[in-house]
């Protein structure tokens, strides 16, 4: 395995890669990798020749009084685990690397990126949207792999794709939890004990609220009620958000039909987590 800084470098090496045809796979991460991170390599792998994960806690996806600084990092750790997985290329950049002084350009999605996490979080997927975009110039994969974790950031990285043009599939893979059905996530470091046990309060409610829907409630706002309800049951819990949109669009909906995103956003403590399920109503 290669670990790589320089974009000059994995510029070169994917250049004599794509000479013997090879297909490229790509995984973007900020590290502090999981096996939610390692089922997209896994995946990656199986479909490509040659895979490259990146590695780089993105400034510009952060607010100013965000997590950015004490985002938690362990390099050796991740660069361990890639290697094990079979990662050809691990492209670990500097902030200098990507963002040099003078850096003044931005990729925005508009509308999608204002709902949901985009409300609290304002700048946060026009960084995803620039970083992507610059690490699909420098990769050039054919193909790129994102969790459904972060449904909204891959419904946004879809219509990127799509608007701009790029060369790339994107797939999207599914959300790895904990037995105790808590979506893996780089941030549940951060929770306490205690929090860490209320904090499976999220996917029960997603979980139940699935049961619901298919017993056959429709109503989008009796839906969002529940999961509210569930949630307050842990006193500590903090709702940033509870919605109910349509699964392709992200548009709003009245009641539930084709393919429904649920997805919620809640804090405990610092820490803001999410969570999401796609939805089946007939
Ligand atoms: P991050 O390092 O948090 O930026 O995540 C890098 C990629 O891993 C993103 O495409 C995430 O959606 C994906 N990912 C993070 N957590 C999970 C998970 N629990 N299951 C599947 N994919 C995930």
């Amino acid at each position: 395995m290669r670990v790589v800084e320089k974009i000059a470098e994995i510029k070169s090496i994917v250049r004599s890669q794509k000479r013997t045809e090879k297909t490229i796979g790509f995984v973007p991460t900020m590290g502090y990798l999981h096996e939610g991170h390692m089922s997209l390599v896994e995946t990656s792998l199986r479909h490509n020749d040659y895979t490259i994960m990146s590695i780089f806690v993105n400034p510009t996806q952060f607010g100013p009084n965000e997590d950015f600084e004490r985002y938690p990092r362990d390099l050796d750790g991740d660069l361990k685990k890639a290697e094990l997985a079979g990662v050809d290329i691990v492209f670990i950049p500097t902030k200098e690397e990507i963002y040099p002084k003078g850096y003044k350009t931005y990729v925005n999605v508009e509308g999608i990126t204002n709902l949901l996490c985009g409300k609290s979080r304002p700048d946060h997927f026009r960084g995803v949207t620039t970083i992507v975009n610059k690490l699909f110039n420098i990769v050039e994969p054919d193909k790129a792999y994102f969790g459904q974790k972060d449904a909204q950031q891959v419904a946004v990285i879809r219509k990127m794709t799509s608007d701009l043009n790029l060369n790339v599939e994107i797939v999207t893979c599914p959300t790895i939890r904990e037995d105790d059905g808590l979506a893996m996530s780089s941030r549940n470091a951060y929770l306490s004990e205690k929090d860490r046990l209320s904090a499976t309060i999220l996917s029960k409610s997603l979980f139940e609220a699935k049961e619901l829907i298919n017993k056959g409630e429709r109503n989008r706002e009796k839906i969002i009620d529940f999961i509210i309800q569930r949630i307050n049951t842990e006193k500590d819990a903090i709702i940033d958000y509870v919605d109910a949109v349509d699964g392709d669009s992200l548009e709003q909906i009245d009641f539930l039909k084709g393919n429904v995103l649920l997805a919620l956003a809640v804090k405990f403590g610092q820490t803001r987590l999410i969570d999401n399920m796609i939805i089946a109503c007939e």
